[in-house]
């Protein structure tokens, strides 16, 4: 077994030897690990990096969102505010989108900002109703749930108050 192990040996020595002029193949393995390697990083810094970027991104979004949400709901008490001082209640339906939407811009948040329900400002409310007059076209929030401020007539004057989406159909469908 030894003798044959020498040879072998032997023969195996000068066979590494020669191997020297082949280890470019090796050392190409070993590239391509070192590669592959690299690419793994990269691509784990990559997706570390857009996590990161969508992190500061969401707070970014989520802190405008909610200061566009406040800035809506002092506008809309603005405008309440203007409509009842100029008796908007006594004032014939065909007139109040267009004086509405007339009023100067509160807090960068437009008149149009809000659809406004004429018909329903001649409404008065019994005790326990709330009578939607005007409400955001568009929704806020979505990132903390999605919602409109809505203008209501309450039997103890004119409240703005948050209402969830769904909700919010549900009474449009029955206050338009
Ligand atoms: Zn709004």
């Amino acid at each position: 077994m030894e003798a044959m192990g020498g040879p072998m040996m032997d023969d195996s020595e000068p066979f590494d030897a020669g191997h020297v002029g082949a280890q470019p193949t090796r050392s190409a393995e070993q590239l391509e690990t070192i590669a592959a390697r690299r690419r793994t990083m990269f691509w784990r810094r990559a997706v570390a990096t857009l996590l990161g970027l969508s992190f500061v991104l969401g707070i970014v979004f989520w802190q405008r969102s909610r200061t566009l949400t406040r800035q809506c709901r002092l506008a809309l008490a603005a405008y309440a505010q203007a409509a009842r001082q100029q008796q908007f209640a006594a004032r014939p339906t065909a007139l109040i989108e267009a004086d509405w939407a007339s009023f100067n811009t509160v807090n960068n948040q437009p008149p149009s900002h809000y659809h406004v329900i004429a018909r329903n400002w001649s409404v008065a409310p019994d005790a326990e109703q709330s009578v939607p007059l005007a409400v955001c076209a568009t929704p806020h929030g979505f990132l903390v749930g999605a919602g409109h401020h809505v203008l209501f007539n309450t039997s103890n004057g004119l409240v703005v108050r948050w209402v969830a989406e769904e909700e919010e159909r549900t009474y449009l469908d029955d206050g338009e």
